[in-house]
């Protein structure tokens, strides 16, 4: 080859990818991209997309696919946007959500019916959208890092020795992660049922197993987005991609055993093999704990401004979301927007506003949900 053809060759492959990039339309308002264009991941399909200057203006993100949205799109009652395609895709009716739940456990029983066996009569199920999904994290103390979670489950012990656990699933998502969050719920409600008190687990370690579960589950209903979706999460802190290996290695029941009867805290990536290392333990489950968990998606960013983003609930019952905090009727508390936060109290919830006092501020101030 000479070197002519060679810097051919070379000006094509520069110019080719671009060239190609150049004739797409923008997704969002389908116009030819003028000269800025930002490429963006949707969350969603995984794939990366390009997107005009314009509307990367826009203000309002899809909750699955966190690209922005301008035509066709549904908001939720509180405050959750969906784009015109992902709309589709997510169970909306939560009669629906609960028999894919009760759909779940009979999965559940399927695959895992040899090493562990799930509590099913003692769990109740309940779906909640947004607003009451975090006003739980709240009320338990839990330190929220992300105002997106699916899932929370508060075990209890009832009638001396008898446990209940009552499982929140945030509504209003696809049928796959819904699954998945089911999975992972029965798995936490199984380890406290099934863990000694003097089992000294790290929280990280509890969560990859919980997700292991889910994981399985998405594993073997070829849900190959769901796997990715588990696998990409950060916040079991590298655990979950070791359940992964240690199952792949080991198999499940070595990590059931482990989970059980483990020396260690948390599956240690320098030295796999320490999952076979277990120890005799005292057989009763803690009676007393509480136990929280969450799926952290790509953090959200908090309003420039004081904004309603959604109302819940009735009555004595009703919340609303104020950028990164939910409030019942007169509860007071900090709240993050711009830079800075302020300390807000709730005056009045009304039908699609609600009336609030900034501490320092001269004056109540309404705010008001937006329209469709
Ligand atoms: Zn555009
Ligand atoms: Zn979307």
């Amino acid at each position: 080859m000479n070197s002519g053809h060679l810097v051919v060759i070379l000006i094509l492959f520069m110019l080719g990818p671009r060239a190609i990039l150049v004739a797409q339309k923008c997704p969002i308002c389908d116009s030819a991209p003028g000269a800025e264009q930002y490429r963006v991941r949707d969350q969603f399909s995984g794939e990366e997309k390009l997107i005009c200057g314009q509307c990367m203006l826009l203000k309002e993100r899809c909750f699955l696919c966190g690209l922005p949205v301008k035509n066709g799109l549904t908001r939720l009652r509180d405050g959750r946007v969906f784009c015109a395609r992902d709309v589709n895709d997510v169970v909306l009716s939560d009669d629906d959500a609960k028999s894919i739940c009760s759909g779940t456990k009979n999965e559940l029983a399927r695959i895992f019916s040899r090493f562990v066996t799930f509590p099913d009569t003692n769990v109740v199920i309940t779906m909640v959208d947004r607003v009451h999904m975090d006003g739980l994290f709240e009320s338990a103390g839990f330190d929220r890092q992300c105002p997106s979670v699916f899932g929370y489950v508060k075990s209890r012990i009832v009638e001396g020795e008898k446990w209940e656990h009552p499982i929140s699933i945030l509504n209003a998502v696809p049928k796959a992660r819904l699954m998945a969050t089911c999975a992972h719920e029965l798995a936490h409600c199984w380890l406290k049922e099934n863990l000694s008190p003097d089992r000294d687990l790290d929280r990280d370690a509890i969560e990859g197993f919980c997700e292991l579960v889910a994981y399985k589950l998405m594993d073997e209903l070829n849900e190959e987005r769901g796997k990715k979706f588990i696998k990409s999460n950060l916040y079991t802190r590298g655990q979950i991609q070791l359940f992964i290996e240690a199952d792949n290695q080991y198999g499940f029941y070595s990590i059931t055993e482990w989970m059980k009867y483990g020396v260690d805290h948390r599956l240690q990536e320098e030295d796999l093999d320490r999952v076979r290392k277990t120890e005799p333990r005292l057989r009763q489950p803690a009676a007393t704990a509480v136990n929280v968990w969450s799926v952290a998606q790509a953090p959200a960013l908090v309003p420039d401004t004081l904004t309603l983003l959604g109302l819940s609930g009735s009555g004595a019952n009703c919340m609303v979301l104020i950028n990164d905090r939910s409030f019942h009727l007169n509860e007071s508390g900090k709240v993050r927007y711009a830079n800075t936060n302020a300390w807000v109290r709730c005056i009045e919830i009304r039908d699609d506003s609600v009336v609030i006092q900034v501490e320092g501020a001269p004056e109540r101030q309404e705010l008001f949900l937006k329209a469709n």
